[in-house]
């Protein structure tokens, strides 16, 4: 397949260079175990071609990417015991990003599993929130769909 890129330990997978557990693959799109996992049946749903992040990837890919990643979460509740199921998806090193290669992780929860995030919960200031509004607003006018 082309737009494939040499370094990457995802194109390797999908070009049968690197070994992986294949979940399920269709003609844009890959699915296999995360050999880190983070929790019992961590998985990872990956457009075929590389692309690096969010910014890249056409919809249309994105939209493959993400009906695979629905497709295993919907497994992990029913098949594998899952009570819960996060879906992760990082760009950059800042926000975790180690594969530079667009991923989705999926990520089965069970009880006391241990995995937490801390996500800030005060309050906004509705000043800067106003000014994020205006930044997002001008910004997605220039942006195409
Ligand atoms: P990131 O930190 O970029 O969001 O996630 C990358 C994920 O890829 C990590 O969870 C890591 O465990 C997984 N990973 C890295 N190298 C390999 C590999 O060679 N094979 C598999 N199956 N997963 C990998
Ligand atoms: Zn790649």
């Amino acid at each position: 397949m082309s737009q494939q890129n040499d370094g990457c330990i995802f194109c390797a997978i999908v070009a049968g260079r690197a070994p992986a557990r294949v979940l399920e693959e269709n003609d844009t799109t890959l699915a296999f175990l995360d050999i880190f996992p983070i929790t019992r049946g961590h998985a990872l749903a990956i457009p075929k071609r590389h692309y690096q992040d969010i910014r890249d990837l056409p919809a249309d890919e994105l939209a493959s990417t993400a009906a695979m990643a629905q497709r295993l979460a919907g497994v992990a509740f029913r098949d594998l015991g899952a009570d819960g199921v996060n879906l992760f998806q990082s760009n950059g090193a800042l926000a975790f990003q180690t594969v530079f290669h667009f991923h989705i992780h999926v990520l089965p929860r069970y009880q006391g599993d241990g995995f937490s995030i801390a996500f800030g919960r005060n309050p906004g200031d509705p000043a800067v929130l106003d000014e994020d509004l205006g930044r997002y607003r001008v910004g997605l006018r220039t942006v195409a769909d």
